[in-house]
């Protein structure tokens, strides 16, 4: 494996990349990230970055986000079969309906969608930044919320707005029940349980605490408490665990775990970087549409 890291190092070089990584993905990819993150970081990182070529180990939405931001750089995404199956639960069609029965609202898409999806929504969020966005951008005015039905339920409860909600959601966090987190809590009574918006709202409604995988970080930097429950997809424990050995983390399931955060392996990432794979290619009137949803999104 040490091989294999000096290799990916060597070929980062050469090339002049950055590795941008999301806190699901396999503990190894982690480890050799030149910044790990959720879905908001990323982006800015992306956008931020003075490389060239910017390697995204996540999902597709993550690499075209990252090419919206970043037009003219070169973004790779290691295999190019990581989708997120949530991302691809809307199209452009069925949005169109939404928009014809609800003529004036504003469509506001999850990060966690297709560049077509935020190519034709006035805004993009994400789950670190969904709530202040939904009070933000909406005076009076109904929100299209897409796709993901639990966060747009959480908006809709935390700002008392008139959010229009759609039926997408995350299958990997509606695999948390909330029996599985009340047999947790019995469990470990003095555990916090903390948890992502895309879980089901009974399981947001047992929680201490409700944000993104980095809120979650921020908020263990800062708690007391030694011992957690955390309601998201396994990955994140093991930036948990690296940065605080002193806690002690308990997965509410066995089953929390995407298959498509962990398609990308090592390897993945040094013929990446040694062939130039996957190039991600958009039209040029999609990235110009959906850079607007974006920038709404990052300079509210
Ligand atoms: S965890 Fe859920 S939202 Fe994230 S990539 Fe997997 S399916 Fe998509």
């Amino acid at each position: 494996m040490k091989e294999l890291i000096n290799e990916i190092n060597e070929l980062k070089r050469e090339k002049d990349a950055i590795i941008i990584v999301h806190n699901y993905q396999c503990d190894e990819v982690q480890d050799i990230a030149d910044f790990l993150g959720d879905s908001l970081e990323m982006a800015k990182v992306a956008r931020d970055s003075d490389k060239s070529v910017i390697v995204v180990c996540g999902v597709d939405f993550m690499a075209e986000t990252a090419k919206i931001l970043s037009p003219n750089k070169m973004v790779l995404i290691p295999d190019k079969d990581a989708t997120c199956p949530m991302a691809h639960m809307i199209d452009t069609e069925i949005l169109s309906g939404l928009k014809s029965h609800n003529p004036d609202s504003l469509v506001m898409c999850y990060v966690n969608s297709t560049a077509e999806i935020k190519a034709h929504s006035d805004v993009c969020c994400t789950s670190a930044n969904a709530v202040k966005l939904v009070d933000h951008f909406t005076n009076g005015q109904p929100v299209i919320f897409v796709p993901d039905m639990s966060l747009g339920n959480y908006c809709r409860i935390e700002t008392g707005k008139d959010v229009i909600l759609y039926e997408g959601f995350c299958p990997t966090h509606h695999r948390i029940f909330p029996e599985d987190v009340k047999k947790a809590k019995e469990e470990h009574p003095a555990a916090l349980v903390l948890t992502h918006p895309e879980c089901f709202e009974e399981v947001i409604n047992m929680s201490d605490y409700i944000g993104s995988t980095s809120g979650i970080v921020r908020f263990i930097e800062k708690s007391d408490c030694k011992e957690f429950i955390i309601c998201t997809e396994q990955g994140l424990y093991h930036r948990l665990k690296k940065e605080n050995p002193e806690i002690t983390i308990y997965s509410p399931c066995e089953l929390n775990i995407c298959p498509n955060m962990k398609k990308i392996t090592l390897e993945d990432v040094r013929d990446s970087l040694e062939n130039m794979q996957f190039e991600i290619n958009l039209p040029d009137d999609i990235i110009h549409k959906a850079n607007k949803a974006l920038k709404r999104m990052l300079t509210p």
